[in-house]
């Protein structure tokens, strides 16, 4: 069988993993901190720098094809493994999820509504962009954000100087503030043939800018329903994508917003574990495997939590709960702010 090698180690890398290795495949992942919750099923764990080449080279050569978990990748390393073995999804849905101005101006151009933006260098771009989108408003950093961090709300335009202190020199985009009344989520994958399979969307609570618990049906009517769809497949087809993708937007009056993707498995699509045929790993793993897409219909209402930091303590509790499948990711220390792992209740 093929290897599928898989950037980072976290617990994508890891569900990754345990799907390729369903299928008979093998998995070698490249990680630079040490005991990643991958590498406790992957076959291989490569450990090592972004910047090392020959741990690069090293790791390309023994896999078919390369995928991640994470976009945050150095694009010298990109640039090295692309020489070497296919990367899938491409190297353009990364460069355009890397960066909220590209990702946005993407989003814009094939027609999809975002919330209104501005690009913030300095006090003054950001004073422009507070006059002209109003406020309360949300200032991110461009590159490297994820759980909320590197975020600062702007209530009044007196919050200005603060917001921009707080992105470190970054630089940033302002985004006024959407008043949605719910956010969901589509997880779709596109084949290396072309087809596409949407899973349902979910809807998504966060707390303190983390993901909390998506919940399927999301509770919307069916036109949004499939308004999210054709959102996600304009997406996939754009980037001509190979692999998983999720789409995370905003219900609102006027229809929906897309507010960010991501090129890779979820966590808003842990719930298909317990309500789908082929889940979001399995999805994936064939998509860049360059097998059909399987069976992405569900049959079950599913609620998946989150366990971050201390919630891990309830997986005694949680053993015992009916219809509840349990994922641990084998992390050692629970971390404030940090996955541990998930259930997924069967509603
Ligand atoms: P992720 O971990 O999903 O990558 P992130 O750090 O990239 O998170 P966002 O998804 O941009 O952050 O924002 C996190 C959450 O903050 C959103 O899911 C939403 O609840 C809220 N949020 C972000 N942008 C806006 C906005 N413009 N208007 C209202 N709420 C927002
Ligand atoms: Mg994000
Ligand atoms: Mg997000």
């Amino acid at each position: 069988g093929a290897t599928i090698g898989i950037l980072g180690g976290g617990q994508l890398g890891r569900m990754l993993s345990v799907a390729a290795s369903r299928l008979g495949l093998k998995c070698a992942i490249f990680e630079p901190g040490a005991n990643p919750p991958a590498g406790q099923v992957a076959d291989r764990v490569f450990t090592a720098p972004y910047e090392d080449e020959a741990a690069l080279r090293a790791f390309a050569e023994a896999v078919d094809v390369i995928t991640y978990e994470f976009e945050n990748i150095p694009t010298s390393a990109l640039d090295l493994l692309e020489s070497l073995r296919p990367i899938r999804p491409g190297r353009k849905a990364l460069a355009t999820s890397q960066d909220r101005i590209l990702e946005k101006s993407f989003l814009n151009g094939i027609g999809l509504t975002t919330a209104p933006w501005a690009e913030v260098t300095d006090a003054a771009s950001l004073d422009a962009a507070i006059a002209m989108i109003g406020t309360p408003a949300i200032l991110k950093t461009t590159r490297l954000g994820y759980d909320g961090k590197g975020q600062a709300r702007i209530m009044t335009p007196a919050d200005a100087p603060a917001a921009l202190a707080a992105m470190g020199g970054a630089t940033a985009v302002l985004e006024g503030f959407v008043d949605f009344s719910a956010e969901i989520s589509v997880i779709a994958a596109r084949g290396l043939d072309g087809s596409i399979s949407c899973f349902d969307p979910g809807e998504n609570v966060h707390k303190s800018g983390i993901l909390h618990t998506t919940t399927v049906p999301a509770r919307i009517p069916p036109a949004l329903r499939s308004d999210a769809v054709l959102v996600a497949a304009r997406i996939l087809n754009a980037l001509d994508y190979v692999g998983v993708l999720g789409v995370e937007l905003f219900v609102t009056p006027a229809g929906l917003l897309v507010n960010e993707i991501a090129p890779r498995v979820h966590n808003s699509g842990h719930w298909t574990q317990a309500g789908c045929t082929v889940d979001q790993f399995e999805q994936h793993i064939r998509a860049v495997a360059g097998w059909p897409l399987g069976d992405g219909g569900r049959y079950a209402d599913v609620e998946m939590l989150n366990l971050i930091g201390d919630d891990v303590d309830r997986i005694p509790e949680l053993a015992r709960a009916k219809n509840t499948q349990i994922h641990l990711y084998g992390k050692a220390e629970a971390k404030p702010g940090r996955k541990m792992g998930h259930v997924n209740r069967i509603l």
